[in-house]
């Protein structure tokens, strides 16, 4: 009988190695392969121009008040000199008084245009850190390789190498297949009203874009574990955004005769209900096609993992899950982020309240959160609303893997940078690109750089590397529009 029952395990067993071993071998590879054709040097006027650029204090504070229009138009006139047959020959408009809107007309009326973004303003220097840059933030310092300062990786990097990727066309007498529009919004870090008025503008006019792409993911030679080689990472989708206010109010009173509970501990309970029920981990459509690419590219025993996930999910869960960029990727994240209660030490508060931010997997509908969170919380003194002033999106659509988009612009990285693998993936953080679901089906996100560093941070740089390719990658995918 037991040698029988042993026999059956082993014969189990046997099947199961088989299916586990016949998966990760037909788990093979999934990447395009082109000849590559390395940038060329980079100019001198090159450098100077992202220097420049980076002197302009276009800041996008949270006051309105605080805006600075003089370094706006002071940057919009700085474009003009700067790229010269760009603004003779491609036909500009100026929308929500400082974004700009560019038009290259294509050769081919019949082919759909295409939408490049970028946004010209960046975040400001938090009071506390300015001592510890160790360069002036907006003097465009070269040094080491890299060039520093605020906006260098996030995003001026893309709108100048897009300008000059432009000028260098036109030099030559190029015009591109499909019509190119130029997307410069201005006020992309407090929520995007200048790229989201453009949207509606191109909506109205008609304007069905065969690709938008807007800066996102970035090309990583260390952030993936396992991998050997640089890693381009095309966000495909980006999560959804909401914040949630929670109030309690219960009458307070002298602090010497407390009631059994207050408005504080009320809150404070909901609070730690909250974050000790985490929504599930899920492989989203973007983290699925992840691992489909990147699975094949791994040592045996990930490559083993990715391709049997109906075995080894909880072990890839549990591996992403202990960075907290890798838990986002995979559920809708949940963080208090402001709490308020109480303004002197002996009066009991009679109302408490904490604002909740959300970041929302592509699925996951705010509605169904805002259900969820009144669930879990299970007290109805707990009033739950939604935060008027945060800007409430929902999570993107997923843009296809197979589309016109995605495929145009892995070629392209694959033609720029030798030895390089692709992957899509799913954008945690949000950009201007999700007010354009409606102009177009396929929204990548990536921006040409290589492991940036200090990404609205202290010491932000990019490398003039990065620089000289993600000209080089404009220059070959205007080339490439047919
Ligand atoms: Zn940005």
């Amino acid at each position: 009988m037991i040698k029988k029952f042993l026999l059956a395990v082993i014969a189990a067993l046997g099947v199961l190695t088989a299916i586990v071993l016949f998966n990760t071998f037909r788990h093979s590879s999934v990447q395009v392969l082109t000849r590559d054709n390395p940038a060329p040097a980079l100019s001198d006027s090159a450098v100077r121009h992202f220097q420049r650029a980076i002197g302009f204090k276009t800041i996008s504070y949270g006051e309105s008040s605080l805006f600075d229009s003089t370094q706006f138009l002071g940057f919009r006139k700085f474009l003009e000199t700067a790229y010269p047959n760009m603004h003779d020959q491609l036909s500009r408009e100026v929308v929500a008084g400082y974004s700009l809107m560019y038009k290259w007309e294509g050769k081919n009326q019949s082919l759909k245009p295409i939408v490049l973004m970028a946004h010209q303003d960046v975040v400001p220097i938090e009071e506390s850190t300015k001592s510890m840059w160790t360069v002036d933030p907006f003097a465009g310092t070269v040094k080491e390789q890299f060039i520093w300062g605020r906006g260098t990786t996030d995003d001026k990097i893309n709108l100048i190498a897009i300008c000059e990727a432009v000028e260098k066309q036109l030099e030559t007498g190029f015009r591109p297949e499909r019509t190119v529009y130029l997307v410069f919004g201005h006020d992309e870090e407090v929520g995007g009203r200048g790229a989201q008025s453009i949207a509606l503008l191109m909506k109205q006019r008609g304007i069905e874009a065969e690709m938008v792409l807007d800066e996102g993911g970035i090309i990583t030679k260390e952030k993936v574990p396992g991998l050997k080689k640089p890693l381009a990472l095309l966000g495909t989708a980006e999560k959804g955004y909401l914040s949630l206010e929670l109030t309690v109010e219960i009458p307070g009173g002298h602090s010497s005769m407390p009631e059994k509970e207050t408005a504080i501990d009320v809150l404070t309970k909901a609070i730690v209900q909250l974050r000790s029920h985490p929504f599930e981990a899920e492989f989203s459509e973007p983290m699925q096609n992840f691992f489909d690419h990147i699975g094949p590219e791994m040592p045996f025993l990930q490559r083993m993992a990715m391709a049997n996930q109906w075995l080894f999910k909880p072990m890839i869960v549990n591996t992403y899950e202990k960075s907290g960029p890798g838990s986002a990727m995979m559920r809708t994240t949940m963080v208090p982020t402001i709490i308020q209660a109480g303004i002197k030490d002996n009066v009991v508060p009679t109302q408490a309240k904490c604002v909740v931010n959300f970041r929302l997997l592509p699925g996951d509908l705010s509605d169904e959160v805002v259900a969820r969170v009144k669930e879990i919380i299970g007290d109805d003194r707990v009033k739950i609303e939604r935060l008027e002033k945060g800007a409430i999106a929902e999570a993107s659509a997923v843009s296809p893997v197979d589309g016109y988009g995605y495929k145009t612009v892995d070629v392209i990285i694959k033609q720029t940078y030798p030895d390089m693998l692709t992957t899509p993936f799913l954008l945690i953080g949000a950009t201007d690109s999700r007010h354009f679901g409606e102009v177009s089906k396929n929204i990548i996100k990536f921006s040409p750089m290589i492991d940036p560093i200090g990404f609205h941070g202290i010491n932000e740089r990019v490398s003039l590397e990065s620089y000289q390719t993600a000209i080089w990658f404009y220059y070959h995918l205007f080339r490439s529009l047919n």
